[in-house]
């Protein structure tokens, strides 16, 4: 068989150790296991999504309205935008493909941080896209601005705040930086964690409203972050008319399962959930933050759901982190992305408290016995 040479050349992505392995191989419960590797809500799902999907359980043999109808009109209500505006996907992992596939092909460049999500460089290369990056640590427009007047790319990702980093950008620099970039380059604001950056600092706070007005800009939002929905794949682009009816032709019909729909739609007013979520997550990065003092570790300032650890030579990322999972602990190793560093999901008080006194353990025997 011929396959693209491309598409054969990709590497396999290896996705985290499923929860039975660890447990079996280590003889723990599910219960007792502490998830902390993918930014999922620690809370779970907020009782109005699950209310919506017990309620609803019959459903599930009916195909969905495929104009999503009710789920735009609640984003729309949300972010004051016009339900022309939206797009929905299976993630917003999703709408990250669409952008792709609606403009990459071999000759496109595609734009973006040195260390940064994943997916994008992942989808880039199914079209065979070349793919640029700064060479800053964390997000510099600066250096993004110069490589786009070098390379002229057809795509350009921005995530605030950043996976798997933490950082967030100003509102007011990413809208001089968006003032700059020409019509016919279409710039991806990632904004899975907005949420959070807005609760912390409204100053790092980027609304849809505020890029609509921009022909080459989409804003994307997922409900698999502070929504609690990760299991539902539930995303969103918001962008003008021009992009979001070029990108509904590449979208599957039927791309949101009917369950998932409800689940979103009715999660969007559980402001007591999120406002919960938020407290907690601010509250308890103070204990990971006062941990990296203590050990005399290097964090970078967080703007997310997620704090990020950079681990001196006598510390490995690998180590530690396959130490935590025979304690049924999972958090996210940095290796792939090049780095001696751990990613931890702000869990609640108490995993939070069992997690570090774990990682005290594993920290303070390396230190001293190297071993
Ligand atoms: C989690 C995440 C997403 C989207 O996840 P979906 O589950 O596909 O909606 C997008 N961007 C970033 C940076 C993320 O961390």
């Amino acid at each position: 068989m011929r396959f693209n040479r491309y598409i054969c050349d990709l590497p396999i992505y290896e996705v985290g150790k499923p929860l039975e392995f660890i447990m079996r191989d280590n003889g723990i419960l599910e219960q007792d296991i502490i998830k902390l590797g993918s930014n999922e809500n620690p809370f779970g799902v907020s009782p109005f999504a699950k209310n919506a999907i017990i309620e609803n359980a019959h459903l599930a043999s009916v195909y969905p309205d495929d104009s999503y109808y009710a789920l735009k009109e609640a984003l729309s209500k949300k972010y004051c935008v016009n339900a022309n505006n939206i797009i929905i996907g299976s993630g917003s992992d999703q709408i990250i493909e669409f952008c792709l596939h609606t403009i990459c092909n071999k000759d496109s460049k595609v734009l973006m941080a040195n260390i940064t999500f994943a997916m994008y460089e992942i989808y880039a290369k199914h079209f065979n896209a070349k793919i640029i990056k700064t060479e800053d640590f964390t997000h510099n427009l600066d250096s993004m601005f110069k490589l786009y007047e070098k390379h002229k790319p057809q795509i350009i990702f921005i995530c605030t705040p950043n996976n798997p980093l933490g950082e967030a950008l100003l509102k007011c620099d990413i809208l001089d930086f968006l003032n700059k970039i020409d019509d016919n380059c279409l710039v991806v604001l990632d904004c899975a964690y907005m949420e959070y950056c807005a609760y912390k600092d409204k100053s790092y706070f980027i609304s849809p409203t505020d890029i609509t007005k921009f022909s080459n800009v989409i804003y994307l939002g997922t409900f698999s972050k502070i929504y609690g929905l990760g299991g539902m794949r539930v995303g969103y682009g918001i962008a003008n008319d021009e992009i979001i009816q070029v990108l509904h032709r590449v979208r599957p019909p039927f791309n949101i399962t009917t369950l998932s729909l409800k689940a979103a739609t009715n999660s969007i007013d559980d402001e007591e959930f999120i406002l919960k979520t938020l407290i907690n997550n601010f509250n308890e990065m103070e204990r990971y933050k006062e941990f990296a003092i203590k050990k005399s570790l290097k964090i970078l300032e967080s703007y997310a759901n997620f704090i990020t650890f950079l681990l001196h030579n006598k510390l490995n990322s690998t180590k530690i982190v396959n130490y935590l999972l025979q304690k049924g602990i999972i958090i996210r190793d940095l290796k792939s992305y090049g780095l001696n560093a751990i990613r931890i999901t702000i869990g609640k008080p108490k995993q939070n408290e069992i997690l570090l006194k774990q990682m005290s353990i594993a920290i303070d025997k390396w230190i001293t016995t190297n071993l």
